[in-house]
């Protein structure tokens, strides 16, 4: 089931960015692997997924050692300062950076490591209260701040649009988005590399790539429902 999902997100992904004018080498399709037992990641490993999304720093930690080492790991969820060090040596990408203090600790623990961590920053363009993220008209002023941290490197902008029933209520908010990250951009900013956009999920990933996703994460499309009732 996992290869013919695959499949069918793989057309559509291909269907979105013919529609765009893009090419298909733009998008990078993250399988979201949460609550999910590490048989169903090696499944979809074996069919060919490499970059694999998780939201828990532990769960994270504690699948990686089950997967070849050629998987790609990316933190996509709410980050807290005593976790990152679970996940530090292990993620290609944080998707999630919100705070300045956040930032700073992430920083901190790289340098323990003496690597150089990318990041995103993730920004709440539906200004929801439920959501992480900080507010667009923020994000330039943050950008700068965080930007002098030696050991991340901001690489673009992240943002998990509300739920709904029809994903073109979503398109302004990736439209806007794409707008704010070209803003900055050209800013220019030292160590600032504004090339990613990580948006849109199983229900809205072809609209966030018709607005310019690099980055769609995409849980239930490829492995099904989560449960939450029973814990991976
Ligand atoms: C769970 C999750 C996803 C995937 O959600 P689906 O709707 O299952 O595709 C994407 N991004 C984040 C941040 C998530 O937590």
């Amino acid at each position: 089931m996992i290869k013919e999902n695959l499949e069918t997100v793989l057309r559509k992904i291909a269907a979105a960015c013919e529609r765009a004018g893009r090419s298909q080498s733009e998008v990078t399709l993250i399988a979201v692997s949460k609550t999910k037992p590490l048989e169903m990641l090696r499944e979809a490993y074996d069919v060919g997924a490499r970059e694999f999304g998780e939201n828990k720093p532990q769960e994270l930690r504690d699948k990686f050692p089950g997967m070849p080492s050629d998987v790609h790991w990316h933190m996509i969820g709410h980050l807290q300062r005593n976790k990152i060090k679970y996940i530090i040596d292990k993620v290609c990408m944080i998707h999630s950076v919100d705070s300045v203090r956040l930032a700073e600790a992430i920083d901190e623990e790289a340098g323990k490591h003496g690597i150089t961590v990318p990041v995103l920053v993730e920004v709440n363009m539906a200004g929801e209260e439920s959501k992480f993220g900080i507010t667009p008209e923020e994000t330039e002023a943050f950008i700068r701040e965080i930007s002098i941290l030696p050991h991340i490197h901001v690489e673009g902008l992240m943002t998990i649009a509300p739920y709904t029933e029809n994903p073109e209520e979503n398109r302004p908010y990736f439209r806007n988005l794409k707008k704010l990250c070209v803003d900055i951009q050209q800013k220019n900013i030292d160590n600032v590399d504004m090339c990613n956009l990580s948006m849109g999920m199983t229900g809205d990933y072809e609209v966030a790539i018709e607005e310019g996703a690099t980055m769609v994460r995409v849980g239930t499309g490829i492995f099904g429902e989560r449960d939450y009732t029973v814990r991976a």
